[in-house]
């Protein structure tokens, strides 16, 4: 099978480098492609542009009822993109449901939402109002770890507010995304969205591509920063979903057996590649001990294998740069004295499986905690006042999500709000929803996603200034 671009309503060969998609449970190729050239990046957009010309017309009614027919057909055909992203992605196929399910849910709640008209002044001498129209041509560009699920973050938002769309997914996972295409393609005029694969060469040509007006970028930091610094030469509006190292503290007096599963299932969620997980652990010295062995227990519980097989657990890493970074990260702690109280070591291949792995005794200075693992492996820092753990959970160029979890829900939500994070959860973490916006602070992104607020950042506002009566001379 050779996977195609879609440009303009067709399926069309890529005349770029080829590349291969593995499967991360065998480490056997899934199948070969061609990136796009620049040509044919410039096909998309002019597509793209084509195709706003008229979709940017359509009614709300219009867009509302087509996103809903997308919704059913990702729904007439959850099987087979669930078992497209366990074979690209790796997770289990439980897992690649809830994606499914969650993908289906974005595109109806963005398909409902209204783009408001604010009133900003009404009277018999004057009108004013804000509108919000589309930018144009919005690409998006989108990591390995939830791969049809951030599409859809990225894509119906866009189309809603009646922008068209250039998609770009991940090299290592492009399957379930070429397929989301179709199925949206057969309901969208053509040149609506368009795709095309490639990594920095083609990364970098849409950064500064001068139809191209909004980039929705989620992946890393460094990344992040080369997009930012390459759309400046067109005044790009952006959205940057980053990278994140989320602090999670456990407060003293915490019943143990109530939460462990709860920040486990969280930390590990996806096999810890959630970029909004908790990374960094902080338990206090009175009951670490005891949360680090219910932890270890659970890590235990888990069934390690491929994603398909019905009694997994526990997925591969998605691919060998990160199974050798996490690797990397648990070695550098055990050289520095860690206990490895859960896994710790790859298990034999093929195949890039680690099992969850709880490392205790650590703190920061280890790349453990300072670095984002974005992989199964867990540090868990003691610590003595709760003023240090906020302390530590601040430190770091990361701002993305945070949690606190405790019996005292008030004492929680004090501590919870000097997180410096975009998120803040109390007794839960990683738990993103269609209508609660998603952003990060710092170096964690720019911007939200989700909510109106969320949808309103694929809009350009225009005020319209009516003078009703009289002389309008100011
Ligand atoms: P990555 O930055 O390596 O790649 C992301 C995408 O960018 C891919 O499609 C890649 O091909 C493309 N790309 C590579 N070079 C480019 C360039 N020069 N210009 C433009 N695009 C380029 O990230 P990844 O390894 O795929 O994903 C993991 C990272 O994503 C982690 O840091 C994780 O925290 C982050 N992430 C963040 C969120 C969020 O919502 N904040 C969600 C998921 C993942």
């Amino acid at each position: 099978m050779q996977l195609s671009l879609l440009i303009n309503g067709k399926p069309v060969a890529g005349e770029g480098d080829e590349f291969e998609v593995i499967n991360p449970a065998t480490e056997a190729s899934i199948t070969r492609a061609q990136m796009a050239s620049l040509t044919q990046l410039d096909s998309a957009v002019d597509a793209a542009r084509a195709a706003f010309s008229h979709w940017r017309e359509t009614s709300d009614v219009e867009r509302q009822t087509v996103l809903h027919q997308i919704a059913d057909r990702i729904e007439e055909h959850a099987d087979e993109l669930a078992q497209h992203i366990v074979e690209e992605q790796g997770k289990p196929l439980f897992l690649a449901h809830m994606e499914v399910g969650g993908a289906v849910a974005w595109t109806r709640y963005n398909a409902d939402l209204d783009i408001p008209v604010k009133v900003i002044e009404d009277n018999p001498q004057k009108r004013i109002e804000a509108h919000h129209k589309p930018l144009g041509v919005v690409a998006s560009i989108t990591p390995w770890n939830w791969p049809l699920m951030i599409a859809i973050w990225h894509l119906i938002p866009a189309l809603r507010a009646g922008n068209t769309v250039v998609c770009k997914p991940s090299g290592l996972t492009p399957l379930s995304t070429r397929r989301l295409m179709a199925l949206m393609d057969d309901r969208l005029p053509p040149g609506v969205v368009n795709m095309v694969m490639g990594e920095a060469e083609i990364g970098a040509a849409i950064s500064q591509h001068p139809d191209i007006n909004k980039i929705i970028f989620t992946g890393s930091t460094p990344t992040g920063k080369h997009i930012m610094t390459q759309a400046a030469g067109t005044l790009k509006r952006l959205t940057l979903e980053l990278g994140g190292n989320d602090p999670a503290i456990v407060l003293p007096g915490s019943d143990i057996d109530a939460l462990a599963a709860g920040i486990f299932n969280t930390a590990f969620l996806n096999m810890g590649q959630t970029c909004a997980a908790p990374k960094r652990l902080y338990v206090h010295e009175s009951q670490y001990e005891a949360l680090c062995h219910k932890l270890a227990e659970l890590a235990d519980a888990q069934t390690v294998g491929p994603g398909m097989a019905e009694e997994t657990t526990f997925g591969p890493i998605q691919n060998s740069q990160q199974f050798a970074r996490v690797q990397a990260l648990v070695e550098d702690a055990k050289h520095r004295g860690a206990r490895i109280l859960s896994g710790g070591d790859a298990s034999p291949g093929p195949g890039y499986f680690y099992p969850p792995t709880i490392v205790a005794d650590i703190s920061h200075g280890a790349r453990l905690v300072d670095d984002e693992q974005f992989g199964p492996a867990l540090p868990v820092i003691r610590y003595r006042d709760v003023a240090d753990a906020i302390h530590m959970a601040n430190s770091g160029e990361y701002g993305l999500g945070g949690s606190v979890w405790g019996p005292d829900i008030q004492e929680a939500d004090r501590v919870g709000r000097q997180l410096n994070c975009g998120t803040v959860w109390i007794n839960n973490h990683a738990e993103v929803l269609p209508h609660a916006p998603f952003g990060g602070c710092k170096q964690s992104g720019l911007g939200v996603e989700f909510g109106l607020d969320g949808l309103l950042a694929y809009t350009q506002m225009q005020v319209v200034n009516t003078s009703l009566q009289g002389d309008a001379t100011p």
